[in-house]
């Protein structure tokens, strides 16, 4: 029997408060109204499903299940994947969307004991699973990344992989390594993509990236030396551009755009 199962079935017929999160495949579903899109309200879908609720930084009331092929859809329902979402709702429903996603695919991927096969039962007061034979604890899992500035006076070191959109350029990236810390990885990363040293590497925020479940670190450094060498393999090319001279850059949504037009407003001459 899986989590959801055992969770109090929810029949989303019912006419209840909070939102739902309809999931088909990869993609989400979401109600076209007039030119905008939103979240259809839990009950207002003409279907029965199991699934389960969710707390959320919103304190809203969510719920999250997946959606059959044959599922009826309304005229009105378009459904489209996270990226595809990016720009098209609000930023804290956007998280939300990806907290979705997330706890769901783990749900479904993670049914049996990785340690001893037998089906995994819900941990009572957390999002968690335990295997009743060997009692192995599983967690959704979350793969930490750090991103940053490389900046040296009124520039900013910005680079682009192969599978950027055209001519778009951003901030360096990459998944932190066990052992290591954030600070260690943010050097790290830096030195192998296009070796480069930095100092003061401070914190900056931090962002979920259900890509499919990284949580970005943000962090601003300091550039102390070494001439740029983009890494072949990840690394397109990368090069230091002025605040006046910016290439085009990544969606005001991405921390990776916050970040950029956090270096601007610090660098804003007097
Ligand atoms: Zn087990």
């Amino acid at each position: 029997m899986t989590l959801m199962e055992n969770n109090k079935m929810q029949n989303i017929t019912q006419k209840g408060k909070g939102l739902a999160f309809l999931i088909h495949e990869d993609r989400l579903l979401l109600m076209a109204d007039g030119a905008s899109l939103r979240l259809p309200l839990v009950g207002e879908l003409p279907a029965p499903a199991t699934g389960r609720w969710f707390a959320n930084h919103l304190r809203m009331d969510c719920f999250v299940c997946p959606i059959p092929k044959e599922f009826p859809l309304p005229d009105a329902a378009r459904l489209l994947t996270l990226r595809q979402l990016f720009d098209l709702i609000d930023d804290h429903l956007y998280i939300l969307a990806g907290r979705a996603v997330q706890i769901l695919n783990w749900d479904l991927s993670h049914q049996y004991c990785g340690c001893c096969a037998t089906p995994m039962e819900e941990k009572k007061g957390e999002i968690a699973k335990i295997c009743p034979s060997c009692n192995a604890i599983s967690y959704p899992r979350l793969s930490p990344a750090v991103i940053m500035t490389v900046e040296r006076d009124d520039e900013i070191l910005l680079g682009r992989s192969p599978h950027f959109p055209k001519e778009m350029y951003s901030t360096l990236a990459g998944f932190v390594e066990p052992g290591e810390t954030l600070e260690q990885a943010v050097q790290r990363e830096i030195r192998e993509e296009v070796n480069v040293e930095v100092e003061d590497v401070r914190y900056f925020g931090s962002q979920p990236w259900p890509f499919p479940h990284s949580l970005m670190v943000g962090f601003t450094t300091r550039y102390a030396g070494g001439d740029i060498i983009p890494d072949p393999g990840e690394i397109e090319d990368a090069r230091w551009f002025h605040r006046d001279a910016l290439p085009k850059l990544p969606s005001r949504i991405s921390i990776a755009r916050k970040l950029i037009d956090n270096f601007l407003a610090r660098t804003l001459p007097n």
